[in-house]
């Protein structure tokens, strides 16, 4: 059946969304170029947000799209359960680990951010459990994290609003949640609640949903050393930061981090098409690969590494190469940071967060009706969003220019200026 001209959209229910507000103030995008979406009405607005943070590239790659045409011809995909694998799996398995910051690392594919949370947390109780530790089940997480929303995302969610309604306190038992960017606070955490009964620690370098919150000066080092010291597994989340939003390949390489595990989605595609993974260190994932009794690791989707999926993320990995667009991600760091920050000076303002990584978020005061800020900048061609705490969410794709990030801070000072005129 092919979709109607003119749907309805009475059918959809939107994701993270008060929907009766949703439907009346509805914006579909029907096509995407570079860094520009365009609406059902024809209007085309700056995609500040580049999507969910996912659209690194851009939109509307011609290339990407044929490849993803060749592979669905050649073979849509296959499954990589048991002793099943399809041949871009492979190869891409082998290019992204090649790439990243754990040493001598294993690749398990997912199909985005949320069953890459969901597979390191698993796979941390699994492995203390196997090294007879079977005590050390806590997943320490900071507040204002996002780790996406499937059952240990949602439960160690630094969002509290996230996990309501799901259970007690969280959906999946024994969660904690320790101070956004302090290690004395994680120190004294780790100590109250035991380091025999904690498995390991979740951070995103570069906190995201939680309102674009860059960490402290040494926090996340202190914080992998803390949790080497207390044998606890650092899990990096580079679900946002990764390929390339922080200037490097991964905002590890920037932090001098080596996790022994990382999660990944979003830019390894650019959108193009679902796909996430986990890098899984040596120490993890040593004993499920080395004697004939070696343990199972029981889990697996149907779309684990998905060969058309692999076949896109190949493609988008070509075209950051071939464009220099790490390159141009740190250039533009410093173009957004000396744009925005001067909105710090607005009255309706509350504090403009940037210059780590070609992101910023421009929190506005409590008070203000951030929604109809959004809506102004909307009329004036600018896409953006709110994330937590009245933030505006900005993180363009990395073929903007620096006229069009120009454009995006002036358009939201005249947006705010019309509410205090
Ligand atoms: N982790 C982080 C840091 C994220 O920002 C997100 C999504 O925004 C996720 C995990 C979840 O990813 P997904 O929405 O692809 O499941």
């Amino acid at each position: 059946m092919t979709s109607p001209t003119q749907p309805t959209g009475a059918s959809l229910w939107h994701a993270q969304a008060h929907m009766p507000t949703a439907v009346r103030k509805r914006v579909t995008i029907v096509e995407g170029r570079g860094a520009t979406v365009i609406t059902e009405d024809g209007a085309e607005l700056l995609d500040a947000p580049a999507g969910l943070w996912h659209a690194n590239v851009g939109h509307g790659r011609e290339a990407i799209a044929r490849v993803a045409y060749e592979q669905m011809l050649k073979l849509e995909t296959y499954h990589v359960f048991g002793r099943f694998v399809n041949d871009v799996a492979l190869s891409l398995a082998d290019r992204v680990t090649a790439l990243g910051p754990v040493p001598d690392a294993k690749v398990f594919w997912s199909s985005g951010g949320s069953d890459s949370v969901d597979l390191a947390c698993k796979l941390a109780r699994r492995h203390w459990q196997l090294e007879g530790r079977p005590d050390k089940r806590i997943i320490l997480s900071r507040n204002n994290a996002y780790h996406g929303l499937h059952g240990f995302g949602t439960s160690i969610a630094g969002l509290e609003y996230n996990r309501e309604g799901y259970g007690s306190d969280s959906l999946i038992p024994e969660t904690a949640r320790i101070p956004t960017n302090d290690l004395a606070a994680a120190e004294a955490m780790i100590a109250e609640l035991g380091p025999g009964r904690i498995a390991a620690v979740v951070a995103e370098p570069v906190i995201g949903t939680g309102g674009v919150i860059a960490p402290a000066p040494g926090y996340l080092e202190g914080l992998q050393r803390l949790a080497r010291q207390h044998d606890i597994l650092f899990i990096a989340d580079e679900v946002i930061t990764g390929f390339g939003r922080t200037g490097a390949m991964f905002a590890c390489e920037r932090f001098g981090l080596e996790p022994d595990m990382m999660l990944m989605a979003k830019g390894l595609t650019s959108g193009y098409a679902p796909l996430g993974g986990v890098l899984v260190g040596r120490r993890v994932w040593d004993r499920f690969f080395s004697s004939d009794d070696a343990p199972m690791l029981r889990h697996g989707i149907t779309y684990s590494g998905h060969a058309t999926a692999c076949a896109v993320a190949h493609a988008n990995l070509d075209i950051l190469e071939q464009e220099h667009l790490l390159e141009r991600s740190a250039e533009l760091e410093g173009v957004l940071h000396n744009a925005i920050q001067p909105l710090a000076d607005h009255p309706l303002v509350a504090e403009v967060r940037s210059g780590t990584g070609f992101l910023a978020g421009v929190q506005l005061r409590a008070d203000v009706l951030g929604e109809a800020v959004v809506d102004a900048c909307l009329d004036a061609g600018l896409l953006t969003r709110l994330i937590h705490n009245n933030t505006l969410h900005i993180c363009p794709p990395f073929v903007v220019t620096d006229d069009e990030v120009s454009f995006i801070a002036k358009t939201i000072r005249v947006a705010l200026d019309t509410f205090t005129a």
